[in-house]
């Protein structure tokens, strides 16, 4: 029997703004266009210079930040998270910016990521005194920062930062500045732009489109920004071994319009389906995507091959994703009401159908069912990704080894059980050479290889390879 639905889920996105007058309605926006990134919970936190003062929730930008929220939310500088929950689980107290007042003054912080060695750092603070308020493995920055012993923030910042393993683009806000880190492997992308006189921090350029910011670069691997009315100043808090950037980003994540690293997602997943039709050639008579995050790599491998692409499966635009819906019932009915097949392109055909990943493999069978319900006589199955064999310890919930139908399925097996006429996944070269590059140094393979950037801690391991 197939496992239960369950996707690829990213965990969180961070927005933050210094030195604007509308500082929290930009955030507002920021996070808005970020909301794919988590939607079980959003929260932002502003600084008036004097105070900090928060408002957050469980649900979506949309829902929490009603107008009488945002008037709660004056100040000239900001903070804002989506959250998925997985690291620590959900819960209001997980939901982001953490804000914590003290004698000698706030601190707001908002984590995209996850840490690998946060139990041991847990234990320890533990031992030293420390009472968490939340499970969440972001709390663990600001005891560290507490108790570093330094008077400078500056310096708090970087010697808790130099602490963390793992995947993290942190926001830390006090009442006079902005601090930003990125993890040493620059696991998560992170960009600065600005707005007339303003800093803008984002975790997809995408958030700087929506407000009209300019996109200055993205923040480096180890790199520890600190943003006052006084302007800008990077430092490096840790020297950057191996850049690792999630390859997911491009093929999933992000969204099309965003840049990383100076590549269009979407040119990257078009690159990509242009691959698979080289790897992969197919009789066939149309090409179709799954909306939304394949139908770039499905334009690509049409024009590659030369066979129109239609839009074969549509989506209903007012279903929330599937993994956000708690019960197994509800998931399955959440994936009927989210997609249908058009019947007057695909009937009688012979249909490619572009994904950009088989996690369980339930999603990929219910949707090739779809399409055969719907009159395909043929459906071929194209991935842009390669199999996920291995576990994400970065921030993706991918779920435990075992429930990834990649890890001991052979692509045959796979292909049989979603019950596809023929199924091909991406090579690891070939998806490389669409992110234009020739090996794989600068990016995490983790997933797919079973490489991994960092050392990963045996309580993390047991974690994600239980049962
Ligand atoms: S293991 Fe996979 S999903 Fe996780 S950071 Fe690396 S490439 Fe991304």
């Amino acid at each position: 029997m197939l496992p239960e639905i369950k996707g690829l889920n990213e965990e969180c996105g961070i927005f933050g703004v210094w030195g604007h007058k509308d500082a929290a309605q930009l955030t507002y926006y920021g996070l808005h266009s970020l909301q794919h990134r988590g939607q079980e919970g959003t929260g932002i936190v502003v600084s008036d210079g004097k105070q900090l003062k928060g408002v957050k929730g469980e649900g979506l930008v949309a829902e929490i930040f009603t107008t009488e929220a945002m008037k709660e939310l004056t100040g000239t500088s900001a903070i804002g998270h989506v959250r998925y929950a997985t690291a620590g689980g959900g819960g209001y107290e997980n939901v982001q910016p953490l804000l914590f007042h003290s004698q000698t003054g706030s601190l707001a912080l908002a984590h995209n990521g996850n840490l690998v060695n946060v139990n041991s750092l847990k234990h320890q603070l533990e031992a030293q005194g420390s009472i968490f308020q939340t499970s969440s493995d972001t709390e663990v920055l600001a005891h560290l920062m507490k108790r570093s012993g330094y008077s400078d923030s500056k310096d708090r910042a970087k010697n808790a930062l130099s602490m963390l393993k793992g995947a993290y683009a942190y926001l830390i806000m006090t009442e006079t500045e902005l601090m930003v880190a990125l993890d040493p492997h620059g696991l998560r992308p992170l960009s600065l732009g600005t707005l007339g006189d303003a800093y803008v921090v984002a975790s997809e350029t995408c958030a700087f489109d929506v407000v009209g910011a300019e996109y200055i670069r993205d923040i480096r691997p180890g790199e520890l920004l600190i943003i006052n009315d006084e302007g800008l100043v990077s430092e490096q808090f840790a020297v950057s071994s191996t850049k690792a950037i999630c390859t997911m980003e491009y093929i999933y994540f992000s969204r099309p319009d965003s840049n990383i690293q100076g590549i269009n997602v979407h040119t990257a997943r078009k690159n990509m389906g242009k691959r698979l039709a080289i790897e992969a050639p197919i009789e066939a008579d149309v090409v179709t995507g799954v909306p939304d995050s394949s139908i770039s790599a499905a334009i690509g491998y049409a024009e590659e091959a030369g066979i129109p692409y239609e839009m074969g499966l549509i989506k209903n635009r007012y279903v929330g994703r599937t993994f956000i819906q708690p019960s197994q019932s509800l998931r399955e009915q959440g994936v009927k009401m989210k997609l249908s097949a058009v019947r007057g392109v695909v009937e009688g055909k012979r249909v490619i159908m572009v994904d950009d990943s088989i996690v369980r493999g339930t999603t990929s069978r219910r949707i090739v069912n779809l399409l055969k319900e719907a009159g395909a006589t043929e459906v071929h199955v194209v991935i842009s990704s390669p199999p996920i064999k291995n576990p994400c310890f970065y921030g993706i919930d991918t779920s435990t080894k075992e429930e990834l139908i990649a890890s001991d399925k052979s692509v045959e097996e796979i292909r049989e059980l979603i019950g596809a006429d023929s199924l091909t996944f991406i090579s690891v070269e070939g998806m490389m050479h669409a992110l234009g590059q020739e090996g794989t140094n600068g990016y995490c393979l983790g997933c797919f290889t079973g490489n991994y950037p960092t050392e990963i801690y045996p309580d993390t391991l047991q974690y994600y390879y239980q049962k």
